[in-house]
């Protein structure tokens, strides 16, 4: 088999697809100018950043818990999408992009990632259904503790006491100062403690029946960045392959559905996914 050879077995399984679900993971931010990729068992002010997204941590520290995740959004809007994001942004919101690598196709675009880079780097006419489907929530969502109200909010920061709150991270020796939750953000309906909008541990993942569906509906899923490690992504390919769908990876590292998968393209995605999708001159 020569080194185009997946490449040309992939180019044919697009042309033949119908519905096509593409669900990305950390790795697709892993090379953009972005510091918010965290890989398991790294710490933030040496607490695994795993155990401060967690509704137990919050109730008992909620000053903790949004200093962190001021931090994750003070990083990700310094991040710069990559040329992954780009080529996904661009077959998501034009047709005839699509139409030239798959067109009998529909393709759903689902994201594990909370920090917007997808939905940003889409043009400012892109359709709604252009926008990714965010299963674990987004950063610069909030969700009222107390009434359940939830909106987007990209302020910067969030609420003045969380001002430079960013800076205490990661192996600085200081000591995490505290914010006195009345100075949290809070909701403008009913002054209930604000947080962030994303699925924390144990909580259910966002839009669970309408991805099922689409899984369900899938004959070809293209996995980005991620090991599928987490439910109930774990479960998309397993239910893909059972119904005799393709299946196709791209990580850095080897994955849990790359035993599952037909086509597996190691390396950077920002460059195995372009030319996969024969889309190098597009980013
Ligand atoms: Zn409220």
């Amino acid at each position: 088999m020569t080194d185009s050879a997946p490449y040309q077995d992939f180019q044919t399984a697009l042309r033949d697809a119908r519905c096509i679900v593409l669900l990305a993971g950390p790795g697709l931010r892993s090379v953009a100018t972005d510091t918010t990729y965290r890989s398991r068992g790294e710490t933030w002010q040496r607490l695994d950043a795993e155990e401060l997204a967690n509704p137990n941590v919050f109730t008992k520290d909620p000053s903790l818990v949004w200093q962190y995740y001021h931090y994750l959004r003070e990083s990700a809007l310094k991040a710069q999408p990559n040329a992954a994001h780009r080529v996904i942004a661009k077959l998501s919101s034009n047709v005839d992009a699509l139409n030239r690598i798959a067109p009998n196709a529909k393709l759903h675009f689902i994201t594990q990632n909370t920090d917007s880079l997808s939905a940003r780097v889409l043009p400012p006419d892109a359709p709604s259904d252009a926008q990714p489907i965010e299963i674990h929530g987004n950063i610069f969502r909030v969700k009222c503790t107390q009434c359940g109200m939830t909106e987007k909010n990209t302020d910067n920061p969030i609420c003045p006491a969380l001002a430079g709150s960013e800076k205490f991270f990661n192996g600085v020796q200081e000591p995490v100062s505290f914010i006195h939750e009345s100075d949290l953000p809070r909701c403008n309906q009913c002054s209930g403690l604000l947080r962030p909008d994303v699925v924390w541990f144990k909580e259910e993942v966002h839009y669970l029946d309408s991805t099922a569906n689409l899984v369900s509906d899938c004959d070809l899923l293209i996995v980005v960045g991620t090991g599928l490690l987490v439910s109930p992504c774990s479960m998309f390919s397993e239910v893909v392959r059972r119904h005799g769908g393709k299946i196709a990876v791209f990580n850095d590292q080897e994955t849990y559905a790359d035993r599952l998968a037909q086509f597996r393209f190691q390396g950077p995605c920002q460059v195995t996914l372009a030319k996969a999708l024969q889309m190098e001159e597009d980013v």
